[in-house]
């Protein structure tokens, strides 16, 4: 295994237990690892720090264990057992009501670069480092031993999210198991045909379920403004929660198609519901509904520091908009999936927003990801998703 040796001073992040490596931290290494080589890591006086996969760019480690542990079968069986108990302890296993569930968030459950998200027994594996991808095997053997009878297939889906320098041409397949005869998958008793063979991301934002879970308190009798839809999670728990007429806004045509779907899965052909494929500022701009629920679930507009000014202007915009338009008495959610948007900035955001649209408004709730997508206390970058729930006079 290859070395790697820390610049005097580097050690301190790594010793609270921060599992990036820059490149720039890196005094020297004794060899030349390959990206996805497991090295391990030493601080400038060759004392043990940690192991992890190696990367090429700004971050050049990305650390698995801070104890020195090969990183082997037993390691990655060990660590998605952990999070399956946990995914056990916070009641997301073998219930009626919910089988779509996130199994393993990358950093909070201490496995940098690999995200799984489990639908009514398939799990869908998405490897954002080589590293993972190189000991995919491993994973795959893992997911089998500790699930036992919870899986049923496993489906690589990593053409889209390892580095394209890599060149390790990977395509989006069943690794094992079938495709399951019926796609359907359970949250909170609604139903749902995530497509993870065609769909964004895993097929399915399981991120919003609660968040979701509380529009629906909030819908009954209301004229109710999903952007963003997507699937139409949001759509389909104001219709269950009494809404008087539900709107869905997409600008992909293949997602109105598949919130189209699942509505009539839930509701058969309910007229309370209309879907849109329009851009939002368009659709926005022209509304004449006086919707009095509206939902703000834009994709992340920054992915990087650089862009945060841009973006800012977009979710200022957007949300400005929305603060124009809805009725008196209106209920505003609004989100942002942007990592580089820290909480302070989204609500100061919202703050101007608020301003620049001339309307009283109170915070009602303040949101975030749920506890399948854990935050490793040592690495606050993993908390991403942030949103409020707004009483707009
Ligand atoms: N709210 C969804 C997730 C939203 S993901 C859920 O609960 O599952 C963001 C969505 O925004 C994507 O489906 C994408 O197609 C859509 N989108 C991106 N740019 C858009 C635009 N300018 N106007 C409308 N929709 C857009």
């Amino acid at each position: 295994m290859i070395h790697i040796q820390l610049k005097q001073g580097k050690e301190q992040s790594l010793q609270r237990f921060h599992p990036w490596i820059f490149s720039g931290a890196i005094q020297k290494m004794d060899g030349t690892p390959q990206e996805g080589d497991v090295v391990e890591v030493t601080d400038a006086l060759g004392s043990f720090l940690a192991v992890g996969h190696y990367q090429i760019g700004t971050i050049a480690v990305r650390v698995l264990s801070f104890e020195p542990v090969a990183i082997d079968q037993a390691f990655y069986d060990m660590r998605i057992s952990e999070a399956f108990e946990l995914r056990k302890k916070l009641g997301l296993v073998g219930n009626d009501h919910t089988n779509a569930y996130r199994l393993i968030h990358g950093e909070g459950d201490r496995l940098p670069g690999l995200v799984i998200d489990m639908y009514n027994g398939t799990a869908v594996v998405q490897m954002h480092s080589v590293g993972m991808y190189v000991q995919r095997a491993l994973i795959e053997e893992a997911l089998r031993k500790v699930l036992g009878d919870n899986i049923k297939a496993i489906y690589n889906k990593s053409e889209g999210t390892l580095p394209y320098k890599a060149g390790l041409d990977p395509h989006n397949a069943y690794v094992w198991g079938t495709a399951p005869e019926e796609m359907v998958a359970l949250e909170n008793g609604l139903k749902f045909a995530p497509d993870w063979e065609r769909g964004q991301k895993t097929g399915f934002f399981v991120d919003q379920r609660e968040n979701r879970a509380l529009i629906e308190r909030y819908s009954k009798d209301r004229k109710v403004l999903n952007m963003f839809c997507y699937t139409g999670g949001f759509s389909m728990y104001a219709m269950r929660g009494g809404a008087k007429l539900v709107h869905s806004v997409d600008s992909s045509e293949r997602a109105i198609e598949l919130t189209r779907d699942n509505v009539k899965i839930n509701f058969g052909d309910d007229p309370r519901h209309d879907a849109f494929a329009e851009d939002a500022f368009k659709f926005m701009q022209n509304a004449t509904e006086d919707y009095d629920l509206v939902i703000l679930d834009p994709p992340a507009f920054a992915k990087h520091y650089n862009v945060l000014g841009n973006a800012l202007k977009g979710y200022k915009r957007l949300n400005t908009k929305a603060l124009e338009m809805i009725k008196p008495g209106g209920i505003l959610f609004t989100f942002s999936c942007s990592q580089v948007v820290t909480k302070e900035i989204f609500r100061t955001m919202v703050f101007s927003s608020a301003a620049k649209a001339g309307r009283k408004v109170s915070v009602l709730h303040q949101l975030s990801q749920p506890a399948d997508h854990p935050v490793d206390i040592f690495h606050p970058e993993g908390e991403y998703l942030k949103g409020l729930v707004l009483h707009v006079l």
